[in-house]
C-alpha cells in the first residue's frame, strides 16, 4: 500500500482532531494557531521577577544564566500538550509547531539580545536519544540555528553521565536535590565561543541548563543566555 493510502487509512481509523478547537483535519488548525498565545514579558532565571530579556534580576545577579527567554508558559494546555505529544508520543507535526511558534516568536518580538551568539543545546545523552529516538533541544537548536541564521556549535558540550530518570520526571524535592556533578563536559580541544544560546525545550528549576552553562563559564564562554520553548512545571 502506498503511503499516501496508508496515511488516509490511518486518518479514517485515528481522525487527527486539532488540539485546541477539536475540529477535524490538523493538530493545530489554522485559526488556532494563528491565535496561540506567546509570552509578552521575561523573567529572571531564578526568580518570577520581569526582567529585559529575562535576564538576571539584582537578587540573582550571581545566576549562572545571564538570562532565559520562552515563548510559552508551561502551564498553557497547548504548549503542555504539543510537548506532551513530541516528546512521549514523536508527533511530528507536534514538533514542526513547536520548532516554528518559538521561532516566529523570536523574530517577532526580537527576544535575543543582540550581539554575536553561538547556539548550543543542552546535551541530551546518547542512550537516552536511542532509546526515544531523536533529541529534542537538538533539533530545536538546528531550527533556530536554520531560521535565524545563528551559528549552531555541536562539539561543544557532550553529557558525561546518564541519569535513570529524566528532570522532569522527578518530584520538586528530587530534582533540587539532584547532583549535575560530572553530567556536562567541555571540550577543550576547540576554541570556545564568548556568548552562547543555550536551547532546551523546557524550563523548570533551570538546573539541567544552569549545570551545562556552569562548565561552559568554566571553559571560558563568558556570557550564556537560555532558551526554551517553554517555561514552568
Ligand atoms: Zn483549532
Ligand atoms: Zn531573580
Amino acid at each position: 500500500m502506498e503511503l499516501g493510502l496508508i496515511n488516509k487509512v490511518k486518518d479514517t481509523i485515528f481522525p487527527q482532531l486539532c488540539i485546541a478547537c477539536q475540529r477535524d483535519g490538523f493538530l493545530l488548525c489554522v485559526e488556532c494557531r494563528a491565535v496561540f498565545v506567546c509570552r509578552h514579558i521575561q523573567h529572571c532565571p531564578g526568580c518570577e521577577a520581569v526582567t529585559t530579556f529575562g535576564a538576571r534580576c539584582p537578587e540573582h545577579y550571581d545566576h549562572v544564566l545571564d538570562g532565559i527567554v520562552s515563548a510559552t508558559w508551561y502551564a498553557n494546555p497547548l504548549s503542555k500538550r504539543l510537548i506532551r505529544l513530541w516528546k512521549y508520543r514523536y508527533a511530528r507535526d507536534a514538533e514542526q509547531h513547536i520548532g516554528s511558534i518559538l521561532t516566529q516568536w523570536l523574530q517577532v518580538t526580537q527576544q535575543i539580545p543582540s550581539g554575536d551568539w553561538a547556539i548550543v543545546p543542552v546535551p541530551l545523552h546518547e542512550r537516552r536519544e536511542r532509546e526515544r529516538g531523536f533529541d529534542q533541544s537538538l533539533m530545536l537548536a538546528h531550527t533556530i540555528s536554520m531560521e535565524l541564521g545563528i551559528h549552531l556549535k555541536l562539539d561543544l558540550v557532550r553529557r558525561a553521565r546518564h541519569f535513570q530518570k529524566p528532570q522532569a520526571e522527578l518530584d520538586d524535592s528530587k530534582r533540587v536535590a539532584r547532583s549535575f556533578a560530572g553530567v556536562f563536559e567541555v571540550n577543550t580541544k576547540i576554541t570556545v565561543p564568548k556568548q552562547v544560546l543555550l536551547v532546551d525545550d523546557v524550563y523548570t528549576t533551570g538546573k539541567t541548563m544552569s549545570a551545562v552553562a556552569s562548565e561552559l563559564k568554566s571553559a571560558g564562554v563568558e556570557v550564556v543566555w537560555g532558551i526554551t520553548f517553554a517555561r514552568g512545571n
